[in-house]
């Protein structure tokens, strides 16, 4: 007679969490349950299903850009006192947004030339382009 605790005889091992590392025991309804109960790591679930869900799902991704700038839009001020609150994601942000403005500088550069180079005037050409590059 096998005693208790012998391999195999369990139906729900112990096993670790995928985010924390924890071990835990999977709910017996979710055989293949690999997050433990802890509100984070529900919440790393969530994030690698959607992160899933978003690279095969178009559709999906187009949605959720639209709920996200949706809600944005009606809460404004969460991201005010989020961005007071992270001063290093207002930097990050910052200098995503000085990349932005140069790509968009260069492409504007790049449309006066040839919007230029279209009236034939080859000498405006050069004039557009070096002060902002
Ligand atoms: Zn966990």
């Amino acid at each position: 007679m096998l005693g208790s605790g012998s391999l195999g005889d369990e139906p729900m091992q112990k096993r670790p969490c995928a985010a924390c590392r924890k071990k835990f025991t999977p709910n017996a309804r979710v055989p293949e349950q690999r997050f433990c109960q802890e509100k984070p790591c529900q919440r790393e679930r969530r994030r690698r299903w959607q992160k899933n869900k978003r690279r095969g799902d178009a559709d999906y991704r187009e949605n959720e850009r639209r709920a996200q700038r949706s809600w944005g839009e009606r809460h404004p001020e969460y991201w005010q006192a989020y961005r007071r609150k992270h001063p290093e994601y207002r930097q990050r942000n910052r200098l995503r947004q000085r990349q932005r403005d140069e790509r968009r500088r260069g492409a504007r550069t790049l449309a006066n030339a040839v919007r230029v180079l279209a009236n034939g005037d080859v000498w405006k050409v050069q004039i557009a382009v070096l002060p902002g590059s």
